[in-house]
């Protein structure tokens, strides 16, 4: 067996291992989670938060917008709103004028009260721990709860967005567009304690390195194992 060290975890990969050949997917995606800890040793979400409450509407303003907006906007939201209660009473119209910038604006702020509305009455206006009761939520998806469930309660999570898509495919983990079946993926394949950290990496990268149109492959420090260079760069 070969031993391979990843931040003070070891991993053990069999005799016939080779670096960047003949990989599993498992050990590939522990090449990648090594690869962008030592690239970003700082694995942060963009969106400014408090507290779950502020994270869990960020993020729902985030959809289609950039977190940079998001971040602008939410400062003067909070302030007006500090409690899913504040939430849950205002007028849809209030919330509108406060998150216009964002875009989609008006199902945004019908999906924040509705949301906060739901909170209040069946949760005491605390915001629940786990990916099941998070998804119930008015304008929750899967990409927010686990978002919230890694970040907040520190609960291994996998948050797929379209940075995490574009990159997994590029790595050759999959080749669909399904968050929820990605997500699956990523989950068998991820260290339980690496994933949410990897995907907020993956972000980074997505941004600075892995771009849409134009990746910088010669500079990418998974390029050694990544089925998008050894087919279109090499
Ligand atoms: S080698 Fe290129 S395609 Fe592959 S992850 Fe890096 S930048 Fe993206």
């Amino acid at each position: 067996m070969i031993l391979i060290k990843n931040r003070g975890t070891a991993y053990l990969y069999p005799d016939d291992f080779k670096e960047g050949e003949n990989m599993t997917d498992k050990e590939k995606a522990l090449k990648a989670v090594e690869a962008l800890e030592k690239e970003y040793p700082e694995a942060v979400c963009s969106l400014v938060y408090d507290e779950p409450l502020q994270l869990l509407i960020a993020t729902r303003l985030a959809a289609q917008c950039t977190d940079k907006r998001v971040n602008m906007v939410t400062p003067a939201l909070f302030e007006k709103f500090e409690t899913a209660k504040d939430f849950a009473e205002a007028e849809v119209s209030d919330v509108e004028e406060l998150i216009r910038s964002c875009g989609l604006y008006k199902t945004k702020a019908r999906d924040i009260v509705a949301m906060c509305k739901m909170l209040c009455e069946k949760y005491n206006g605390v915001v629940p721990d786990t990916i099941e009761e998070l998804v119930k939520l008015p304008g929750v998806g899967r990409k927010t709860a686990n978002l919230v469930v890694g970040d907040i309660f520190g609960k291994p999570a996998v948050v797929v967005d379209t940075h995490c898509i574009r990159l997994t495919s590029r790595l050759g983990f999959h080749e669909i567009k399904d968050p929820v079946k990605i997500e699956k993926i990523l989950k068998n394949l991820l260290p339980p304690e690496k994933s949410n950290d990897f995907c907020h990496r993956l972000v980074l990268h997505g941004r600075a390195v892995c771009d849409a149109r134009n990746p910088k492959c010669e500079e990418c420090c998974m390029k050694d194992f990544c089925n998008y260079y050894e087919t279109n760069k090499k």
